[in-house]
């Protein structure tokens, strides 16, 4: 079932910036039991307004019933501030079935506890696996919380490695506070804004119900969900892909670069590379030179787009994860020297900036 389709006439609802909320909602007696739809005057959770995170939580507050509550959290107060400005700026205009002149209910919350305390599903989009430790530890610690018409779903699309993950799971789980899903994504800022991710979830199949509603959630933030298997599986696959990713763009940048300075037009060797068995993301869409691909960082001195240490700290995940299995990553010790010479000469800007290090180096070399 849509969103739209389970939308109540719309109530008056208000926009609150306070710790302890004043919004309208509807009595507990109205809500439905379990299902894997959407409710209605649901209440929903984000913790985490970064550069992935905003944009999924507005792409989420425009598509959940205009009736339901988005109850938010961030250590950075003028990020939920702003949140809630441009909420209520945008209004209902872009919500299907909603009466015009009525705003959609944002809360902010003071901390994780009071975001879990009030939500059925909490999304988590954090940076590092201590930040996911840190804000579930802040849940839990206070004891049980409150119980909602619904089972609690915490779904973490942070790309953390597979035993944080586990451990976080084994808190919720254990101490029965509900279902915990890891669903790292893929996609970038720019899929985020355009609500175009891939998810990749790790969840048990025992429960169809679950996964059911997992997808549900996750396909109002993306266009694309994997249930991978187990809790966990989602950020092993996640790893996995931005191994790839990793060494796909040192090898582009340094084919690039190589073609180059042999004096081959760097539009025409891209062109035939992205039509041959060359072509991966980073030639075709991020392409690393300036001028290649209009849309790339490349473009704009390598601003915005993902971010080195983001690709530093996966592929650090990534090599601590192969050696809990005890699997050999050949590649990474080189590709994480070259990350780490690039990032101490290009703090701050996209990963291809890769071959802005690697034109440096060969200038220096000649
Ligand atoms: P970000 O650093 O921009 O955002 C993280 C947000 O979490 C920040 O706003 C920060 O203030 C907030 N935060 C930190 N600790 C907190 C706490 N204890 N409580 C509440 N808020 C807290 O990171 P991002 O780029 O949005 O990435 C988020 C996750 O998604 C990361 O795990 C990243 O690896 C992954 N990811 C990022 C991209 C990308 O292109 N940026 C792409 C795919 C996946």
């Amino acid at each position: 079932m849509s969103a739209s389709s389970v939308l109540l006439p719309l109530r008056r609802l208000s926009l609150s910036t306070a710790a302890s909320t004043s919004s309208i909602r509807a009595p507990a007696s109205t809500r439905r039991a379990f299902s894997t739809t959407l409710r209605r005057d649901a209440t929903w959770g984000f913790i985490g307004l970064g550069q992935m995170g905003y944009a999924m939580a507005k792409n989420l507050r425009a598509k959940i019933p205009a009736s339901d509550t988005l109850v938010i959290c961030d250590v950075r107060k003028e990020i939920t501030s702003k949140f809630v400005e441009e909420t209520r700026a945008a209004g209902v205009a872009d919500v299907p079935g909603a009466a015009p002149g009525n705003v959609l209910s944002v809360e902010v919350a003071a901390n994780a506890r009071e975001v879990a305390e009030k939500s059925e599903t909490i999304i988590t989009s954090l940076p590092e696996p201590k930040h996911i430790k840190d804000v579930f530890h802040c849940i839990l610690k206070r004891g049980p919380l409150p119980q909602l018409a619904q089972e609690r779903l915490f779904i973490d699309t942070s790309t953390i490695d597979p035993a944080s993950s586990k451990e976080v799971a084994n808190a919720i789980h254990t101490t029965l506070t509900g279902r915990f899903v890891d669903a790292p994504m893929s996609g970038g800022v720019v899929g985020a804004r355009a609500g175009t991710l891939s998810f990749m979830f790790g969840a048990s199949s025992k429960s169809g119900a679950l996964v059911e509603r997992v997808k549900s959630v996750l396909l109002m933030m993306g266009q694309k969900v994997w249930h991978m298997g187990e809790q966990g599986t989602g950020v092993s696959a996640k790893l996995a892909n931005n191994y790839i990713l990793a060494i796909n763009n040192i090898a582009t940048a340094e084919a690039m670069n190589l073609g180059i300075r042999w004096g081959l037009n760097p539009k025409t060797l891209a062109d035939m590379i992205n039509s041959s068995t060359g072509r991966c993301w980073p030639s075709e869409i991020n392409n690393p030179v300036p001028g290649v691909v209009a849309t790339a960082p490349a473009g704009r001195d390598y601003e915005g787009g993902f971010g080195v240490s983001l690709m530093k700290k996966d592929l650090r995940l990534a090599v601590l994860a192969a050696q809990e299995s005890g699997t050999p990553l050949e590649l990474a010790p080189v590709a994480q020297r070259v990350y780490d010479a690039t990032e101490e000469a290009n703090p701050g800007k996209d990963f291809s900036v890769v071959y802005r290090y690697l034109l440096e180096k060969s200038d220096k070399a000649q």
